[in-house]
């Protein structure tokens, strides 16, 4: 076992409860490729904006797209600062004492500067990130026309300044409350799946591709 990897700067060295902090890449990549969702905070105009949205990594790039007429994206795209997070809540911590009640959860923090994906490279960027939705999903549906690429923007960030938090302990109480009678312990929480249901549009005699048929959103 080597030494715990190092914040890269200060700005993401952990104070609050700096012994949930991570930050090897392992650790790192395992978080952010386990969301589908991400949050990108920036500054517009003197006001900051926090966008959900969906992410994708290749290497050490997280991406994530939209539309051209988006204000995020054609805000960013001018190469301005960015904070990106992904967060899964992974439970809720009943304690003994009110104020200890918490959540478990992992949580990515990444600080850097947005950057356009150029034409050449848009190509590969959303058929990884349609894939990482369902292996093949790319090559199955039609092809993108001119119109909508020429509508789509992709934009990312380059994961170096880079933190994550994992809190999946018990309650921090005291030691006279661990002595009491009272009830604590933890809820596993997971993003569920439903039964898949067909577009009720779809024609007759259209099988479910394997995509469909296999997806599996497990927690990883
Ligand atoms: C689902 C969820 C629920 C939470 N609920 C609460 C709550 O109710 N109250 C509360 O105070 N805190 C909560 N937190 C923790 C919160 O995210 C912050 O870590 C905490 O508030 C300390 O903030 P700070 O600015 O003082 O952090 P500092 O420790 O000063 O942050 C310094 C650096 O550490 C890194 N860092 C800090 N927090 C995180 C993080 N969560 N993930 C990755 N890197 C991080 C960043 O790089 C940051 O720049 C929650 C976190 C999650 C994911």
């Amino acid at each position: 076992m080597g030494e715990p990897a190092l914040p890269f700067s200060d700005r993401t060295r952990l104070r609050r409860y700096h012994w949930l902090g991570k930050y090897d890449r392992d650790t790192i990549n395992s978080i952010i490729d386990a969301g589908i969702i991400c949050q990108v905070g920036y500054v517009f105009n003197g006001e900051p904006y926090v966008t959900p949205t969906s992410h994708w990594r290749i290497d050490d790039y997280v991406y994530w797209h939209g539309s051209s007429a988006s204000r995020m994206l054609k805000t960013q795209q001018t190469g301005i600062p960015v904070c990106f997070t992904v967060t899964h809540l992974d439970g809720i911590v009943f304690a003994r004492a009110a104020m200890n009640h918490n959540v478990q959860f992992r949580s990515v923090m990444a600080f850097g500067n947005a950057e356009l994906v150029e034409e050449d490279k848009k190509r590969e960027a959303l058929a990884a990130f349609t894939d990482k939705l369902a292996p093949g999903l790319w090559d199955y549906a039609r092809p993108p026309s001119e119109q909508e690429w020429l509508a789509t923007k992709v934009i990312r960030m380059r994961l170096e300044d880079v933190s994550a938090k994992i809190n999946d302990v018990f309650a921090g109480d005291e030691e006279e409350d661990l002595a009491s009678d009272l009830w604590s312990g933890a809820v596993p929480l997971y993003v569920g799946q439903g039964e898949i249901i067909p577009d009720p549009r779809l024609a007759p005699g259209i099988e479910m591709p394997d995509f469909a048929r296999l997806f599996r959103y497990t927690r990883k």
